[in-house]
C-alpha cells in the first residue's frame, strides 16, 4: 500500500475525505449486515450508503479480460476507489446469494465479528470454530 500512503502525503485532503468515507460505510455495512442476521429489514440511512458509493463506483468499472473470461473492474488511482470497490463488494454480498442468508454475527462471548455463512445448513454460529466455537464449547462443558 506504498501508492496509498504516498497519495495521502501528496494530497492530504482528499485522502481525508477518503478516510472519513470508509469509516461511514463501514459502519452502514456493518448496520446492514447486522440487520440482515437479526432478520430485520435494512435501515434506510446505511442502504442509501452503501447503495450510492456502489452506484458511483458501478459508472466508472471498466470490462476487462480475465483468466476465465470477463470481469467488471474498477481502475484503483487513489483511496476513494478503494471505498468504492468495498462498496460495491458489500453491494454483490446482498444481490449474489440466491435468497439465501449468507452473512451473520459471530454468537461468541465478546466477539460481534461477522462472517460469510457457506455451511451446508446454513446455521453456522461462530466466526471460527477454532477460536469462539472452541471458547463456546468449553464453557457449555
Ligand atoms: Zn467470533
Amino acid at each position: 500500500m506504498a501508492g496509498l500512503s504516498a497519495f495521502a502525503k501528496a494530497h492530504p485532503r482528499r485522502a481525508e475525505a477518503s478516510l472519513k468515507e470508509a469509516v461511514i460505510l463501514r459502519e452502514a455495512i456493518y448496520t446492514l449486515f447486522l440487520s440482515e442476521d437479526a432478520c430485520q429489514p435494512y435501515p434506510h440511512q446505511a442502504f442509501e450508503i452503501v447503495h450510492d458509493i456502489a452506484t458511483r463506483a458501478r459508472a466508472r468499472q471498466v470490462l476487462s479480460k480475465a483468466e476465465d473470461g470477463f470481469r467488471w473492474l474498477l481502475p484503483l488511482k487513489d483511496p476513494s476507489d478503494l471505498v468504492a470497490l468495498f462498496a460495491v463488494s458489500a453491494v454483490e454480498l446482498i444481490t449474489g446469494r440466491n435468497g439465501r442468508r449468507l452473512i451473520r454475527q459471530c454468537k461468541g462471548d465478546n466477539c460481534g465479528w461477522l462472517f460469510l455463512d457457506t455451511s451446508k445448513s446454513g446455521r453456522r454460529l461462530w466466526c471460527s470454530e477454532a477460536t469462539c466455537g472452541t471458547h463456546a464449547r468449553v464453557k457449555r462443558f
